[in-house]
């Protein structure tokens, strides 16, 4: 099929991005100046933006001075020990000295949701170390891990991908070790193209199959040489194999849209990109604010780098020589006169608060363990525990419980009333580590750079997507367009919301988990001040509220000042408060944020000015995404993000987007990788409809071997049929994997196997009737079951397959860590070390 190729509006480069005259209505913007009163203000236009000549009268005879910007050793990041990652991040973050005045204790309080890592199983470093591998590995290891792979292990990519021909052993140890190395030599300089040739030099060449296999995974899976380094790109340009692969549409050039073109396009695909908006970036917008002299970029959506080690956009930065500014994690909090919170309640509550949290975490491991099916919200156990444990009774700790409350909403963007207490952090364990960092100018820096010279179809709102076994067809603005795949990168509100037709309909599975899946609300207030009152020495500070229902109104604020370019401060708005937020005019919001900046700072004799610029979000009623990110709600869980993530159709339709990223949801790392994931899924498809005929071959034979091996090890057996059951799950309307195999009289050489995929009740009442052909009279009539062949099977049947395949990896790495502890065999991850290299 081939796309249109004739549009009335060709693609552009150069969108006007982020700027005012965009349809979109996620921002709010009008001009505050102390000439025109504020009611005034609430009939101005939203998108339109008026700067203000600012009365500087009220203005202190000195402004705080911006703190100086230094190179300085990063005084409480969690570096890798001798990590490459580490020391070059270190190298590159700023960090402003530490506030002069002492101040409340400085606290970690920012958009992370750690708190149970030590409960669900994180996957300590210690415990994973063994204490006689090589120095070399060890470090190669711990880059790996801070990438997202597994210490020991296959990710289930590597295992979809068939890295190994067999899972557990000696050749699966030798190819983690393999991998790591690669993947740490790239990482270790990220301005360069890693060359197959460059990968093998060190490593002994009867391993060079390992380094191939392990080599072509990671740059197909965009692991290495990946991103914007001018040499990256160039080298990405001469790459191309001259196959062309198929043509892909993306529906959406959000991060995840961005990359997924990137990686397809240097995959040779024929991409083209659809965009609603009139500029790319999604919920990843900079605003450009200024008026009266001052001028700052403001980050109205994604901001924070929530983590630096293995963070994809870390290494986005190095290649662009964008410096990073660690968030300082000095928070003080005031309470609603303005006054200080009492540092001893402060970090009295914030313990208690962190108990309360550990003591929900042991009840739901009770639960889960007892009845696997119950869920409450995380808000209602939390509160019954708080009143039986009769914390926080005094008003001002409850204000400051309060608080940390309004915190996890904002984390979660959601109430603590919809938060699934069994699974809200279920991500927790995946999380980047090292600093929380801002890009001094705006992610829009990036957002920029991953749209240069892609094919991308602004205002192009996608009405349908439909689909069929020879391709699909997707209808924007009037226009069709043909594609072999199509890659859907909307937000979780836009699928929720059912603004794009998909025919025929999604799966009833992927329909159910969209709607259990919760997407949340932030919002924010950026507000462009003539100078900075607020002083240089910290990046945040909270306000603290007696109106339970209104905690997340305003109750952290960022300062942009180091960052921005100019004295920029932004109010954040979460929970119940961000979604009445939206239903007040923008005058009305900023007049409030003003009043609690002023009994912040005017009993301190410090005057707040009016904002010379002020911009209200409104990303709930934005129709390109009806909400800021994903979070895990009452009754979903973390598969849905995996279910969300499924491709259906027999790999026409792919999904991709932060709520397709079970580890890093919410996040634009996790938007980020989500697209390279969907890429390589795309090009395996491809592979597999034989648009590449000798890659596809190979792909077969080793397929089909491995296919082997599963059976090799059934569930069940009777006649010529054999099972395998869903790993996962125990009860009977589970699917199950079921061959039959024909052989002797039926054929004249050799045997053939067929397949089908049937629910485990069906499988064992196959099992108790007798006789082959009955079993095949009953399967075809009764169950409606055709067997087909192994090329034949659906998306469903091969994703069974890979979790059947990761269930038996994490069985063989059970088996093989007894085996460590024992003692009684030397490990093959051992003697990989030693006899690996050159
Ligand atoms: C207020 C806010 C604060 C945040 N803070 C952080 C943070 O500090 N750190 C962090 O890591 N993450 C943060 N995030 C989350 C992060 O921004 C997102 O996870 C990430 O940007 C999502 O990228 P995406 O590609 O999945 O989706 P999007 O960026 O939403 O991209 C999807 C694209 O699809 C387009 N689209 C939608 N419907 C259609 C249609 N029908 N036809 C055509 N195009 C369509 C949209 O216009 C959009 O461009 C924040 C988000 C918000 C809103």
């Amino acid at each position: 099929m081939e796309t249109t190729t004739d549009p009335p509006l060709g693609p552009s480069n150069n969108p006007e991005a982020s700027n005012d005259s965009s349809p979109v209505n996620d921002v709010a913007v009008f001009p505050v100046s102390t000439e025109i009163p504020l009611h005034d203000l609430q009939h101005s236009p939203e998108n339109h933006e008026t700067n203000s000549a600012e009365d500087n009268s009220s203005a202190p005879k000195e402004t705080t001075p911006e703190a100086p910007v230094l190179d300085s050793p990063d005084d409480s990041s969690e570096p890798i020990p001798g990590n490459p990652i580490g020391e070059q991040l270190q190298n590159s973050i700023r960090v402003e000295p530490g506030p002069s005045d002492r101040g409340p204790l400085p606290r970690k309080r920012r958009r992370r949701k750690k708190f149970f890592t030590e409960f669900i199983g994180n996957t300590s470093l210690a415990k994973n170390r063994r204490s006689d591998v090589t120095k070399d590995c060890d470090v190669e290891a711990l880059i790996a891990m801070s990438v997202g792979f597994p210490v020991d292990s296959l990710t289930e990519e590597e295992i979809e991908a068939n890295v190994v021909s067999t899972i557990g052993g000696t050749e699966q140890a030798n190819y983690i070790v393999v991998r790591n190395h690669i993947l740490s030599r790239w990482r270790s300089n990220v301005s360069v193209w890693l060359t197959h040739d460059h990968a093998l030099q060190s490593i002994r060449s009867e391993h060079k199959g390992l380094v191939a296999s392990a080599y072509r995974f990671l740059l197909e899976h965009g692991y290495i040489n990946f991103g914007l380094a001018p040499a990256v790109k160039e080298a990405k340009l001469r790459s191309f194999d001259g196959i062309e692969k198929g043509n892909v549409i993306i529906v959406g050039a959000g991060f995840a849209g961005l990359v997924a073109a990137r990686q397809l396009v240097f995959m040779g695909f024929k991409v083209v990109v659809l965009e609603g908006r009139n500029r790319p970036g999604g919920r990843v917008k900079t605003r450009k604010m200024k008026g009266d002299g001052v001028v700052a970029a403001a980050d109205l959506g994604g901001s924070v780098l929530t983590g630096i080690n293995g963070n994809p956009l870390g290494v986005l930065a190095r290649q662009l020589g964008l410096p990073l500014h660690k968030v300082r994690d000095i928070c003080p909090l005031y309470l609603p006169d303005g006054k200080a919170v009492n540092s001893e309640i402060d970090s009295g509550i914030e313990v208690s608060f962190n108990k309360l949290l550990e003591r929900v975490c042991k009840l739901r491991q009770a639960m889960i363990e007892e009845v696997k099916s119950v869920d409450v919200s995380l808000g209602t156990a939390l509160e019954a525990f708080r009143r039986v444990y009769k914390v926080a009774e005094d008003p001002q700790e409850r204000m400051l419980l309060n608080w940390h409350l309004a915190n996890l909403e904002y984390a979660n963007a959601s109430l603590m009333s919809n938060l699934s207490m069994a699974y809200w952090d279920q991500d927790d364990p995946y999380e980047m580590g090292g600093d929380h960092c801002f890009i001094p100018g705006g992610n829009e820096l990036f957002v920029r750079a991953l749209a240069e010279d892609l094919p991308i179809f602004y205002g192009r709102t996608v009405e349908s997507i439909r689909y069929g076994i020879d391709g699909v067809l997707v209808y924007a603005n009037g226009q069709e367009f043909r594609g072999d795949m199509v890659l859907c990168t909307v937000p979780l509100g836009v699928l929720k919301k059912g603004s794009i037709e998909f025919v025929p309909e999604l799966p009833q599975r992927k329909k159910d988990a969209i709607h259990r899946l919760g997407f949340g609300l932030l919002n924010k207030v950026a507000m462009l001040f003539p100078y900075n009152f607020w002083g240089g020495n910290i990046d945040t500070f909270g306000h603290l509220t007696e109106d339970l229902s209104m905690r997340g109104e305003f109750f952290l604020f960022y300062s942009y000042s180091s960052v921005s370019g100019g004295p920029l401060l932004v109010a954040l708005v979460a929970g119940d408060a961000a979604i009445r937020f939206e239903m007040m005019s923008p005058a009305e919001s900023v007049r409030r944020v003003i009043e609690i900046l002023k009994d912040i700072f005017n009993p301190k004799g410090i005057a707040v000015p009016d904002p010379v610029q002020a911009v209200c979000t409104r990303w709930g009623k934005d129709h390109f995404t009806y909400g800021s990110y994903s979070y895990v709600a009452v009754g979903s869980s973390g598969d849905d993000y995996d279910i969300l993530a499924e491709s259906i159709a027999d790999g026409r339709v792919f999904f991709a987007g932060e709520a397709t990223s079970k580890h890093y949801p919410a996040t634009m790392h996790g938007a980020f990788l989500s697209g390279m994931r969907e890429a390589a899924n795309m090009l395996r498809v491809a592979r597999r409809r034989s648009l590449i005929p000798s890659e596809n071959m190979k792909n077969v034979t080793q397929e089909n071997d491995d296919f082997n091996g599963l059976f090799g090890n059934p569930d069940l057996t009777f006649g010529n049929f054999s099972v395998l059951f869903d790993p996962r799950l125990n009860d009977l309307d589970s699917s199950s994997l079921l061959r039959v195999k024909f052989g002797g009289s039926f054929l004249d050489s050799g045997c053939l196997s067929l397949y089908a995929l049937v629910s485990k009740k069906q499988a064992i009442e196959l099992s108790k009737v007798e006789g082959d052909e009955n079993r095949i009279r009953i399967l075809n009539r009764n169950f409606g079951v055709n067997l087909i062949g192994r090329k034949g099977l659906s998306s469903a049947a091969e994703s069974f397959i890979t979790n059947i395949k990761l269930a038996r990896s994490k069985l063989n790495e059970a088996e093989n860590n007894a085996t460590h502890r024992n003692m009684e065999n030397r490990t093959s991850y051992q003697s990989s070390t030693t006899t690996l290299f050159c």
